[in-house]
């Protein structure tokens, strides 16, 4: 049945990727081949993530980005679908780079190894952004990652300043950027680790969640909202700091619990919430996506969300 979204769009403009993951016993040396078992491919990109996670909050989502001229392209497209997603800014490479792939290797002990070709992801260009700029007019905010072109991601900012679009950034996984990047974001959400990397610090330097949002938000963004993990989010913003508790679960898998929290927060702000009411909403999407297994299958719907009270 063909699902109808009310209110104005939600842009996530991001990444599409495949992740193909493969049990082992342990992972294989150089030149070594090791028995594998339990394949999956499944559905990913933290652009394409938070898009569901958007979509499944109830959310009226556009989503951009470059995925190959190949089946796992075509899988992007027929996912955007099945969620109600716009896909129809996404772009197909011209070089004929293949749509982004991950490869994950898992081993007895549950360690991971990934090994990530972003691929046609780099693709997205300014004038894809150009292109899309009498749509991006019609939407409430725009949200990105850096899982693409840093170039892209700069010139979107910009453009978003520009335009008067309400710019959301989620600076994952984390790249340096250029200085100026934190000053066009309206809100910032880093966690933990990219918040102390964008400090140049130490992933795990003991300064506290405090002090390093706050040193964030004085790096220029309007807002820096800092997830901590089951503990909540910490929100820094020129009237001060306000902490949002997480809410209490049986975690079992957290992978995704960020796209998550991206994708219902850009909602509940579309929805005109204010930040702290969004941060609420937010903790609770990625707290229920934390009690299930797996990225797309672990985000939750809002009839859920909203059950929780
Ligand atoms: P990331 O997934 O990017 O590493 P976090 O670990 O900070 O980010 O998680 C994002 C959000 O997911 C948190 O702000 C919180 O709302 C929720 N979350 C993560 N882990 C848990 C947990 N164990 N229990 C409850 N909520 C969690």
């Amino acid at each position: 049945m063909e699902k109808v979204k009310c209110g104005r769009p939600v842009a996530v403009i991001g990444s599409y990727a495949v992740g193909m993951t493969i049990a082992c016993g342990h992972f294989p040396a150089a030149g070594e081949t090791v028995p594998g078992r339990n394949f999956e491919m499944m559905h990913g990109g933290k652009g394409s993530n938070q898009a569901v996670a958007a979509a499944r909050l109830g959310g009226n989502v556009l989503f951009a980005g470059c995925v190959g001229c190949d089946s796992f392209g075509d899988m992007c497209m027929d996912l955007m679908k099945e969620e109600g997603i716009t896909g129809s800014y996404i772009v197909r490479s011209e070089t004929g780079r293949s749509t982004g792939v991950g490869l994950i290797y898992v081993n007895e002990e549950g360690e991971n190894e990934i090994v990530i070709d972003l691929a046609a992801n780099e693709e997205l260009s300014a004038g894809d952004i150009d292109r899309m700029v009498p749509a991006l007019k019609e939407c409430s905010l725009v949200l990105m990652q850096l899982e693409i072109n840093m170039d892209t991601v700069i010139y979107t900012a910009e453009k978003c300043r520009e335009l008067g679009i309400p710019f959301v950034l989620n600076p994952a996984p984390y790249r340096q950027m250029p200085e100026k990047l934190p000053g066009l974001c309206d809100y910032l959400i880093p966690n933990q680790t990219e918040a102390r990397l964008m400090l140049g610090l130490d992933a795990r330097s003991e300064i506290s969640d405090e002090e390093a949002a706050s040193r964030i938000w004085e790096m220029g963004a309007g807002c820096v909202i800092m997830t901590l993990g089951a503990d909540g989010a910490l929100i820094v913003d020129k009237t001060g700091m306000t902490k949002v508790d997480g809410i209490r679960v049986n975690a079992v898998d957290t992978t995704g619990a960020g796209d998550t929290f991206c994708g219902s927060f850009c909602v509940a702000l579309a929805e005109g919430k204010d930040t702290k009411e969004a941060v609420a909403l937010a903790v609770k999407a990625a707290g229920l996506s934390v009690t299930k297994y797996g990225v797309i299958q672990s985000i939750p719907y809002r009839k859920e969300v909203d059950s929780i009270g």
